[in-house]
Order: C-alpha cells, then sequence, then structure tokens
C-alpha cells in the first residue's frame, strides 16, 4: 500500500502539486487521471524518487520512504518505471535490456530475461536488438523490463500513447493482466478518461496540481465533481 501524504512541490514559487494526498491499495489499478499541465508526471517523479518534493512525505505498507529529511533512493523503493518515452538501451540485445539492473549471477539473469520474455509473448527474441523489433514489441519487452525485477508498485506515465489504436487495445489489455497476474499495484497516469474508465479499480481525478475527486470509475463518471469534471468527460461516450 502506498501513501503520500500533503505533497507540495513548487517551480519558480509555483506550486505545481499542490497538496496531494493519494492511497494507492495493494493489487489494484489506480489512475491518475487529468489534463495537459496538471501536475501528473510531477506527482510520479516524486514517488519514483527521481524528483523531490518541497514537502509532504511518501509510504510504503507503512514505511516512511520519502519525506524532506528521510528519502530513500529510487533503486530501493521496488517501485517499476514504464514511460513513453522510457526507451530500450540500442546498444544492449532484448535479453540485456530486461535483465538490466537486477541484481544477480549471469546466468539467473538470462534466466529471468527469458521467463519475463516468455511471459509477454516475446521468449524467441532475447538476442535479437531493439531496432529488429516493431514499436509494440519493443512496448511488450519495456513491460518485462519492469516486471523483472518484481517490484511491488508499478508506475506509468502515460505508456501506451505512442502505440497506434489498433495495437495499444490489445497491448493494454496483456499489460493490465499481466500486472494482475502478478499481483503487483499500478498507478498509472492518463490525460485520456477512456483509458482511465478501460483500466482503473479506482480514479484520481486531478487538476492544477490538486486531486479534485478519487473514486470508482463508475461513481466519477456519474457524479463528477463539478462543471469542469463534466466536461472533461464529456468527450467520452
Ligand atoms: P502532460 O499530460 O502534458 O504530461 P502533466 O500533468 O504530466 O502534463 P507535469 O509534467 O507534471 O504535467 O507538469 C506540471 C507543470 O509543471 C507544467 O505547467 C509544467 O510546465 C511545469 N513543469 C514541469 N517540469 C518543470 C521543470 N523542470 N521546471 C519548471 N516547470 C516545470
Ligand atoms: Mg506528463
Amino acid at each position: 500500500r502506498l501513501e503520500i501524504r500533503d505533497i507540495i512541490r513548487r517551480y519558480d514559487g509555483k506550486p505545481v502539486v499542490n497538496n496531494v494526498s493519494l492511497t494507492i491499495q495493494p493489487g489494484k489499478v489506480t489512475c491518475l487521471l487529468g489534463p495537459s499541465g496538471c501536475g501528473k508526471s510531477t506527482t510520479l517523479r516524486i514517488i519514483a524518487g527521481v524528483e523531490m518534493q518541497d514537502s509532504g512525505s511518501i509510504y510504503i505498507d507503512g514505511n516512511l520512504i520519502c519525506d524532506t529529511v528521510v528519502r530513500v533512493p529510487p533503486e530501493r523503493r521496488s517501485v517499476g518505471l514504464m514511460f513513453q518515452d522510457f526507451a530500450l538501451f540500442p546498444h544492449l540485445s532484448v535479453g540485456e535490456n530486461v535483465a538490466f539492473g537486477l541484481k544477480t549471477s549471469a546466468s539467473e539473469k538470462r534466466a529471468r530475461a527469458k521467463e519475463y520474455l516468455e511471459r509477454v509473448g516475446l521468449a524467441g527474441y532475447i538476442d535479437d536488438y531493439p531496432h529488429q523489433l516493431s514499436g509494440g514489441e519493443q512496448q511488450r519487452v519495456a513491460l518485462a523490463r519492469a516486471l523483472a525485477p518484481k517490484p511491488r508498485l508499478m508506475l506509468m506515465d502515460e505508456p501506451f500513447s505512442g502505440l497506434d489504436n489498433r495495437l495499444r487495445d490489445g497491448i493494454r489489455d496483456e499489460t493490465l493482466e499481466l500486472l494482475k497476474e502478478e499481483g503487483t499495484s499500478v498507478l498509472l497516469v492518463t490525460h485520456e478518461p477512456e483509458e482511465a474508465m478501460r483500466m482503473a479499480d479506482e480514479i484520481a481525478l486531478m487538476r492544477q496540481g490538486h486531486i479534485v475527486q478519487q473514486g470508482a470509475p463508475y461513481n466519477i463518471y456519474n457524479a463528477p465533481a463539478d462543471r469542469e469534471a463534466v466536461a472533461f468527460f464529456s468527450d467520452i461516450n
């Protein structure tokens, strides 16, 4: 269970994440949904530990991992990252990409890479290089790489937005299924209401640095908090 409390982050004195509190339940998919520029990616980077908040704290399973004094480094937070532009390393083979960052012997790394490539349906590509794969295949390799260290929490920032529509639906569903199988909790950032409705167990609606509403997709869709939330949802049906 991830809990973030009263996170504030300012750029040039201006708060872009303004007192955000959020709880992510184990094994659930929580979507951070909001228009461009509302502070979603900044919030995610703070949780990942690659950026510092100005105030507020973060707990994983009740343990403090970050406040203004304590700071557990990103690699010890048991979080996986999948970003749209978080590309594969072109000079490493597919297998090496998946094993990257695993702290085990070479043979165990290869075994783990093989296991996770099998899970995304790409076992035969272990010795190929990223440029030999299609965009969708590369995205699946990125998923295998993010899952291989067995993180308890997966942070995903619009990971599907670089894919064309036809591919996207399939990969979205596969990804979700795999994450559920692994029991990984997910925080998925998106600016598309439709994606959130499709994927989330829980939606946190964000606007101008604030969480304006949080709840089950059905509840938020049917009873948006205010006019702006209604307008934001109005382009899906
Ligand atoms: P999008 O959907 O377009 O990705 P977002 O919700 O992820 O948007 P953020 O990337 O978190 O938004 O940015 C929130 C605000 O903070 C934006 O107004 C952005 O211009 C500003 N911002 C982000 N990073 C920096 C930075 N390093 N320095 C100054 N301002 C920044
Ligand atoms: Mg963003």
